[in-house]
């Protein structure tokens, strides 16, 4: 960590000169606006394209070419086993067993899949506790089981909010809610890291509590992996779901991930939805009746792998195994430490915006939310016009104040610079001033 940061194009520019990752920027194709390199954070929502992505997925397509149907056991990567090559990233990404982990269709399927299992209500034991202003898709995801099993989601869904004029949660409030509501909830589902205030939720602290009442304990991790560090093995967690084209770069509507803990994945007995490639590989193509499910998360799958899709994933995970987990989560620390500090530093000067993002490195992953008291469009309109990648969202949860909404920054370590943070600190000054001057005129 930097023991001192300072508000200059050259102090940025020597933290990127020292930067022992500054290399891995060449692996990633910056996109560019009037012939300059755009200041891209948003790899929250779709992560950069890995030059090797291209080779990868010309592999596949060479020896399709060349093989047909015989690529499924013939090439360097046999389509067979082509999944296998992703559980070593995965598996160090999230803190799992490789056998916990399986790379296999989208996200919102797989926590359809996962609560099939893993979200099974009794008469006695049928809630799901959440956090409020979850992503949507998980909202709808949630509700739809629900009424699949006959349930009203306003008697069975607790959503946990945050306190009277607070943006975050607290951990005691959530661990207060699943002890209140434990006896009666059959599913804790919480994300890893809330995609709009960019909170990361204490995963090992959830499941316990949740274990302790006797309920189970998922996550939705499509914020959270490639982010933070995680160990859902340790942490005993049940289940876990991500996408893989946020901050883990491998292409838009790329494979989807899931993990379940080897307590779970060796019981053969487990209620799932099952498909062929779920199926014990040794008898697969036998095509006999009689499901027999493969140990661990591999159980779970449906359908044979989308190769070009898992081509794109296997380049972007070998990236990060190349600059080490560590070193990227150690350079990620300093490098959303340096955009607070800028932020910090703009706010002496002007009030119109705060962070909503904890701000203790523990409790959050690279993404600052910044909320707009009024006229954030505005700011991050001009931030737009200047090169600036980022995402405004209205507030969701607030219905008080005209145009309040969020801007979103995701500098993340593997193609973000300390100048990147440096520059879009000054734009956001320029445009906060040119937002007074107007409303002064
Ligand atoms: C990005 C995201 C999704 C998107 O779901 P897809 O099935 O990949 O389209 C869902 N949930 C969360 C929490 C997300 O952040």
């Amino acid at each position: 960590m930097t023991e001192v940061f300072e508000n200059s194009a050259s102090f940025a520019s020597d933290l990127d000169s020292k930067d022992e990752l500054q290399s891995f920027r060449r692996e990633f194709s910056i996109p560019q606006k009037n012939g300059k390199s755009v200041l891209y954070f948003t790899g929250n929502s779709l992560g950069l394209q890995p030059v090797r992505a291209r080779k990868l997925v010309e592999e596949e397509l060479a020896k399709w070419a060349q093989y047909g149907v015989d690529g499924h056991f013939e090439g360097g990567r046999p389509w067979f086993t082509y999944h296998e090559h992703a559980k070593k990233g995965l598996s160090v990404l999230v803190g799992a067993r490789e056998s916990e982990v399986v790379a296999m269709n989208n996200l919102t399927s797989n926590l359809h899949l996962m609560m099939v299992s893993f979200f099974r209500p009794t008469k006695s034991r049928f809630k799901i506790i959440m956090e409020a202003g979850a992503f949507p898709s998980d909202q709808y995801a949630v509700e739809s089981q629900l009424k699949f099993h006959g349930l009203d989601p306003e008697q069975a869904l607790i959503e946990i909010s945050p306190r009277e004029g607070e943006f975050t949660l607290r951990n005691k409030d959530i661990l207060q809610v699943i002890e209140e509501h434990g006896n009666e909830t059959a599913l804790v589902l919480m994300s890893g890291i809330q995609y709009y205030t960019g909170q990361k939720f204490n995963i090992k602290a959830i499941t316990e509590m949740a274990h302790q009442k006797g309920a189970v304990a998922g996550f939705d991790l499509a914020h959270a992996i490639g982010n933070i560090k995680m160990n859902l093995h340790d942490d005993q967690v049940d289940f876990a779901v991500w996408c893989s084209y946020k901050y883990l770069n491998s292409g838009p509507g790329g494979v989807s991930g899931v993990f379940v803990h080897e307590r779970h994945g060796d019981n053969p007995g487990l209620p799932r939805f099952a498909g062929w490639w779920g199926h014990d590989q040794d008898s697969r193509f036998l095509m006999q009746k009689g499901f027999k499910p493969m140990p661990g998360a591999d159980g779970w799958q449906l359908s044979n792998v989308n190769i070009l899709g898992t081509a794109a994933h296997l380049a972007a995970l070998n990236i990060v195994l190349d600059a080490g987990w560590q070193k990227l989560l150690d350079k990620s620390r300093n490098l959303t430490a340096y955009l607070q500090y800028l932020l910090a530093d703009l706010g002496k000067t002007f009030n119109d915006f705060k962070v909503i993002t904890p701000e203790k490195p523990d409790e959050r992953g690279c993404q600052l939310s910044l909320f707009f008291y009024r006229n954030g469009r505005e700011v991050f309109d001009f931030l737009t016009e200047n090169g600036v990648v980022a995402d405004w969202r209205e507030h969701p949860l607030n219905e008080t104040s005209e145009r309040a909404g969020v801007i979103r920054i995701a500098p993340v370590p593997l193609y973000n610079t300390y100048q990147d943070v440096f520059q879009f600190s000054r734009l956001l000054k320029l445009a906060l001033e040119k937002e007074h001057e107007r409303i002064t005129e």
